[in-house]
Formats: C-alpha cells, structure tokens, sequence
C-alpha cells in the first residue's frame, strides 16, 4: 500500500472501487435496503476511510476539498454508498479539531486510521428529533466509566459502524442545551432496535432507530462543549459533505439526460430542440449548485486559517452554510425531476438504461436530512439579530 499516493491516484482508486464494487451492488443495496458491505469493505482495503486524517496521525491529510470531491465522484456510483463515506468523514473532522486536548481521543484517532474504523453519528432522538442543539439523554459516571442510554431514533449503519459519536447531556440534571459529544467504540455499545428502515430512498444507508446503550472510558468525552463542534466542524462540513454527495447525484443525472439529449438530436427526433434548451437549464441548475459549494469550501477554509472569527462572521457563516444545505437539497430535487421530464417515460422505467428512479426517491431524502425549515428557523432568527 502506497501511502504517498498523490490526489489523482486517490481518485482514480474511487473510480475503480466504483465501476467494480459500488455501481454493481447499488440496485441490490437500494432493493434489499440493505449496507453496502462491498463498497465498503473495498474502500478500507484501499485505506480510504482515514484519507481526511493527518499524516502523522497515520491518515494522507486531505483537504476539504479533496473529500468533498471524493464524496462527489462515489455518488455517481451509489447515493447510499456516498453519502454514508459523507457521514463518515464529518464525523472524523470532529475528531481532527477537537481531540487534540484529550490524549484518550488523540489515540483512538490513529486507532482508527490504522484499523479503517467506521464512524456514525447519533444526535437524532426520539423527544428531540432532529434539534442538534437539544438532548434529552444525559451521561452519567462511575469511577472513570461514562454511561449513556439514547433513543436514537434514527442512526445510519449503527449495526456496521466500529464508533459513534452520541450526543447527549453534561449529566442529569444538566439544561437540554448543556451537551457534550461522547465516543462509544461498537463493541461498548448496545443497539436494540425501534423501528426499520424501509424508506422511499437512500436505503442502503440503513438509518433504523435504536435504544442505544453505551459506556466507556470518560477520557472519549470530548473536551469543547458541542455547541463549539457543532459550530466549528460538524455542521459546516456535515452540509459541505452532503451537498457533495447531492451534486454527484445530480452530475449523474445530467450526464445521462444529456446522453439521451444527444441521441435524440443526432437522429433528428421530432421535439429533440426543446429537449436540448431545456437540457442547457438543467446544467445551468448544476452549474450554480457546484458554485454554491466550491464557494463555501472557500469560505470554510478561509475562516479556519483565521487566528479568530468575530461573533458576526461566525453567524453570518452559520446562515451560508444552513443556505448551502437548503438550496443544494432543494436543487437535487428540482434537477432529477426536471431530468425525468426531459428524458421522458425511459427515465420512469426501472429497468431501462436511463433509469432515474433511484436518484429520485434518494433526492427526497436530502430536505429531511436536519430539516430545511428548522435550518430556515434557525437562519431567520440569526438574520434578526
Ligand atoms: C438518510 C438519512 C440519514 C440520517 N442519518 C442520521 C444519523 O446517522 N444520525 C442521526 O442522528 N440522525 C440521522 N438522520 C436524521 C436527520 O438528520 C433528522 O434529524 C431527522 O430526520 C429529523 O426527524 P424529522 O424528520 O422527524 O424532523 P424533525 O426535525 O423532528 O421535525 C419534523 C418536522 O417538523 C417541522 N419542525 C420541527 N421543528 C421545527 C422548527 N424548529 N422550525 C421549523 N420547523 C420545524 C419540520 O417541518 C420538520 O420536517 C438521518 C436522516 C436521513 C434522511
């Protein structure tokens, strides 16, 4: 295994996987709703898990971009595939910038980049939803044992990942909003499960609720509260990592659109110019939603180079990147459907080469994933102030 392999090499290995283990499998993992075992197993061969990590943590030091185009590129094979690698990744960021206080963490960190561990992330709970900002389960300590009982009423591959990060309270009698973000290695935790996960899309993601028991040494709680990792890591790149996966869906989308476009034009098919000017507003829509996101990335990297951010550029940036999840979500929808309208009946057909039926029931999932209006709540109040 190579380890100075350079950022085209990593790409090319993605596309590789993709053609041979991803694209294969997505139909059987979007019908069965089931983990995509192969995709991911290939991925930790090719030690592509610990790419974000730092290199003397063990991982190749990958820069936002460089995994927001990972993220991209394994969309175009599979959406359940990318978007839990999404997942996976913002949850490892966490890691990066805020372990660094904690030695346990700082361990567990290059533990995972040796071992190609899995991250899941469980903020969802059943009196809460999906407010980040507000738990209701609360930690609990014995000696130096933490012990946490969530219900987790929705939580993506918990049964295949190897650690979750769990929200919850400081301790019992701690407000809804004093929350700390706790690492519970798998093999610690128990997962009961609530309910299945047998949805319109994304399937493969498995996203089931669990009741979720985990303990383990107090060292794995992190020591910023997490309103400063949400802020400064996972709500940023949780919607830069998403909204990358979205964009390789609709990049696939066009890409086949635009296939039939030029088929239908080549052969003089009645109706094939307006298929073709309609064709040219679909990659108008496209060209925005990777403006949007390659402007964003800017952003984050240029706030995170700073010594210090003021109270204001830090909500002015909450508000662009709640924007960059509401408009990349809702782009997703508007692009596949408009796709579907193009291309006409062949894209409705399950079984026919322009298919489009799959990356539309997936689109639907991107508005609920945190809900667009809870972001537009949030950005309304922050635009008040
Ligand atoms: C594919 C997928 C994977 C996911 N994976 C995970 C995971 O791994 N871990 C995890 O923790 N969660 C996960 N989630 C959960 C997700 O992130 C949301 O938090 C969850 O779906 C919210 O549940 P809900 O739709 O019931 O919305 P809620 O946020 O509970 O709200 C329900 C509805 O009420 C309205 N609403 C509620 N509150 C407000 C408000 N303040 N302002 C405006 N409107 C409001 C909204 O219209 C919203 O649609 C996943 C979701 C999806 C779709």
């Amino acid at each position: 295994m190579n380890l100075e392999r350079n950022f085209n090499q990593i790409l090319s290995e993605i596309d590789e996987i993709g053609v041979n283990f991803v694209a294969p499998n997505a139909d059987d993992v979007d019908k069965q709703a089931r983990f995509p075992d192969e995709a991911f197993s290939a991925l930790k061969k090719s030690k592509l898990l610990s790419v974000y990590i730092p290199k003397e943590l063990g991982g190749e030091g990958l820069s936002v971009k460089q995994v927001s185009q990972i993220c991209e590129r394994l969309a175009h094979y599979c959406s359940s595939t990318a978007l839990i690698y999404a997942m996976h990744q913002s949850q490892v960021a966490c890691l990066i910038h805020h372990a660094f206080e904690s030695s346990t963490l700082i361990d567990a960190l290059c533990k995972i980049a040796n071992d190609q561990a899995l991250l899941a992330s469980s903020t969802t709970e059943t009196n809460t939803g999906g407010d980040l900002r507000s738990s209701s389960c609360a930690m609990s300590q014995k000696g130096d044992q933490f012990f946490i009982e969530k219900s987790a009423s929705v939580l993506s591959y918990g049964e295949k990942a190897d650690v979750i990060l769990i929200t919850c309270k400081k301790s019992d009698d701690s407000a809804e909003k004093d929350q700390v973000l706790v690492l519970a290695e798998r093999e610690n935790c128990n997962l009961a499960k609530l309910t299945e996960w047998d949805t319109l899309g994304l399937r493969g993601t498995c996203s089931s609720g669990f009741n979720l028991k985990a303990r383990g040494p107090v060292g794995n709680v992190f020591p910023p509260e997490f309103s400063k990792i949400l802020m400064d890591t996972m709500q940023p790149l949780s919607h830069i990592f998403w909204s990358s996966v979205w964009l390789g869906i609709a990049a696939s989308v066009v890409e086949i659109t635009r296939r039939n476009v030029v088929n239908a034009f080549n052969n003089q098919k009645k109706g094939a110019d307006f298929q073709t000017k309609r064709f040219a507003e679909l990659d108008a829509n496209l060209c925005s939603m990777r403006s949007n996101l390659t402007q964003v990335i800017l952003d984050y990297e240029l706030i995170r180079a700073k010594p210090s951010i003021t109270a204001d550029e830090q909500m002015s940036f909450s508000i662009t990147v709640n924007n960059l999840k509401i408009n990349s979500s809702r782009y997703l929808v508007k692009i596949v459907s408009d796709a579907m309208i193009n291309t006409g009946i062949s894209s409705y057909s399950v079984n026919s080469d322009n298919s489009l039926c799959r990356q539309l029931r997936d689109a639907y999932g991107a508005p609920l994933m945190v809900s667009n209006d809870r972001l537009l709540d949030n950005n309304s109040t922050l635009l008040l102030i």
